[in-house]
């Protein structure tokens, strides 16, 4: 089946104090149609860049696509200027984000914002237009859909304004959703209910899902496919029943290690030793997670390991598994 985002080779940069350093290198995966992909990895790995990347919404002080391709539907976005950017976001694409609250405007009602979204990028009529906000805000699960419309963001409790948040982004029925840790910022049980609201939505609509989290429980619910990231690079990227139940790469496996067991009484977590590398101090050859891996062998420190296939639909970035070193295979089993 046909990519509708391919994301291949992207390069992204960060410029601090005349240096350019490297927040995503080298990412390459895609989303097909109707597709969950989800990408998971701790804080610092480069998530979150990589989506503002596809977006073009990076810091446009210091930021920048240095290499690669995002290609929508076949067209590479990179290119493309703001203009035609605005054509594209919140329309084809669009995007939700872990705090609702920075991405709504506190001072206009929230009717006002959802009917800006349908008057920018549909045909509806104006007589058409606040209706279509009241049903879109049904469509999230509110019930008083017709007094929420006149009310403003910092009246509606945070589960509330990610509704809204939801409802703004498929008020034009995208093709793809980017949901950047959607539900991180609240409560336990709100975090179920808009997890389901957004299943239910993405099969409504029909459209395809990006979904960045650090949380495997998460990505054991939703997810077609898996990109694991770590330090700015895909380390291994596979169907979520493979990546569950035959990962390769020792960080997921570690990450798999880290998740708390519902048969352990223990409360402290299993977690990776030492932290993802700032931005400053990332290895400058070698593999990116040498010292916090348990395989990690002399030579780890010296190659730069590529993302290959070890079999069809399963890419691992590590030398274990590179095939110009078969013997280092058998030693892992
Ligand atoms: Fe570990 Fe070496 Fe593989 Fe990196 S390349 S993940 S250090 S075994
Ligand atoms: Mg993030």
């Amino acid at each position: 089946q046909e990519s509708l985002l391919k994301v291949q080779n992207l390069h992204t940069g960060f410029e601090i104090e005349g240096k350019t350093y490297y927040a995503v290198k080298d990412v390459s995966f895609d989303v097909k149609p109707k597709e969950v992909v989800c990408v998971v990895g701790e804080s610092g790995c480069g998530k979150s860049v990589m989506s503002l990347s596809i977006m073009d919404l990076l810091p446009k002080h210091n930021g920048k696509i240095a290499q690669g391709e995002i290609l929508f539907k076949g067209k590479d976005l990179v290119p493309l200027s703001d203009n035609e950017m605005n054509q594209i976001r919140g329309k084809d694409i669009s995007m939700i984000f872990q705090e609702p609250m920075t991405a709504l405007n506190p001072v206009l009602s929230i009717g006002f914002q959802l009917d800006e979204v349908l008057i920018n990028h549909t045909t509806s009529k104006n007589e058409e237009i606040r209706r279509k906000s009241i049903s879109l805000l049904q469509q999230v699960g509110i019930s008083r859909a017709d007094q929420v419309v006149n009310e403003y963001p910092h009246q509606l409790s945070g589960g509330m304004r990610q509704r809204v948040m939801i409802a703004m982004a498929i008020a034009c029925q995208p093709q793809l959703l980017i949901a950047d840790e959607p539900t991180t910022a609240l409560d336990v049980t709100v975090q179920a209910q808009i997890l389901e609201l957004i299943t239910k939505i993405q099969e409504e609509v029909g459209m395809a899902m990006l979904l960045i989290t650090h949380d495997l429980g998460v990505v054991a619910e939703m997810a077609d496919r898996v990109v694991v990231m770590y330090a700015g690079q895909v380390v291994e990227y596979t169907d979520a029943d493979r990546l569950f139940y035959a990962p390769k790469h020792p960080y997921t496996k570690a990450l798999l290690d880290s998740i708390p067991r519902m048969d352990e009484t223990r409360e402290v977590l299993n977690t990776i030793k030492g932290i993802v590398p700032s931005l400053k101090n990332m290895p400058a050859k070698g593999c990116r997670f040498v010292d916090r891996c348990p395989s990690a062998m002399p030579e780890c420190a010296e190659i730069d390991p590529q993302l290959g296939e070890v079999e069809k639909g399963h890419a691992v970035r590590c030398i274990l598994y590179d095939a110009s070193h078969p013997e280092k295979e058998a030693e892992v089993k």
